[in-house]
C-alpha cells in the first residue's frame, strides 16, 4: 500500500459507503495511520491509498504517540457555518500549499472502527481537516476549491505533477485506468 499522487484516478473516485468491517479492514487502517505518520500528515483517505472505501483516519498531532486517533467510517457532513481561509496541503499533492476557504464551523455525523454511531460540532483546524478528507471520499481535491488566481498560481505544479505520474506510468510504476477501475470495483464488491 502506498499514498497516490496527484493525479491518480482513484483520488477522482467517489466512494460507496463501507458496509462491513472485518481483520483485513482494521489492518488498512493501521497501514494508513502508519503511512500517515510517515509523511507527516493529520489526515490520509482511503482513495488517497487507491482504496475505494468511505472512510478516512486523523490525528490532529501527526505524532503515532501524541494527540488522539480517530477513524471516520461513512461520515455525513451538515449544518456549515461561518467561512474562513487557510493555508492547507495534501499528502497527494507533495510540497504543494495554498489558501482554500471553507465553512468554519461543520456538524459531522460518522461510524466508528466498532460500529458505534457518533456525531459532532467541529470548528477550527479539525473542522477543516474533516471537510478536506470528506473531500477526497467524494472525488474533490483541494486544489478544486481555491480562488481562481490561486488556481492560476498553482497551475505549473499540477502540469509537472502530471508529467510525473505520465513517466512512472510509461516505466509500469502505475497501472492503467482499465485495470484501477477494475481493482476498485473488487474492493467495493467486498466492502460496500
Ligand atoms: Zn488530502
Amino acid at each position: 500500500m502506498e499514498i497516490v499522487a496527484f493525479p491518480h484516478p482513484a483520488l477522482r473516485h467517489e466512494s460507496k459507503p463501507v458496509k462491513r468491517v472485518d481483520a483485513s479492514l482494521r489492518q488498512i487502517v493501521r497501514t494508513m495511520f502508519d503511512l500517515m505518520y510517515e509523511h507527516r500528515g493529520v489526515g490520509l483517505a482511503a482513495n488517497q491509498v487507491a482504496l475505494p472505501l468511505r472512510l478516512f483516519v486523523m490525528n490532529l498531532a501527526a505524532d503515532p504517540n501524541d494527540g488522539e486517533e480517530h477513524v471516520l467510517i461513512n461520515p455525513v457532513l451538515s449544518r456549515p457555518k461561518g467561512s474562513a481561509e487557510q493555508e492547507e496541503g495534501c499528502l497527494s499533492f507533495p510540497e504543494l500549499y495554498a489558501p482554500v476557504r471553507r465553512p468554519e464551523a461543520i456538524s459531522v455525523q460518522a461510524y466508528s472502527l466498532d460500529g458505534e454511531a457518533f456525531e459532532g460540532d467541529l470548528d477550527g483546524l479539525v473542522s477543516r481537516v474533516v471537510q478536506h478528507e470528506t473531500d477526497h471520499l467524494d472525488g474533490v481535491v483541494f486544489t478544486d476549491r481555491l480562488s481562481e488566481s490561486h488556481q492560476l498560481a498553482v497551475r505549473p505544479t499540477l502540469d509537472e505533477f502530471e508529467l510525473t505520474f505520465q513517466s512512472r506510468r510509461q516505466v509500469g510504476e502505475i497501472p492503467d485506468d482499465v485495470e484501477i477501475a477494475d481493482r476498485l470495483t473488487q474492493w467495493e464488491r467486498e466492502y460496500c
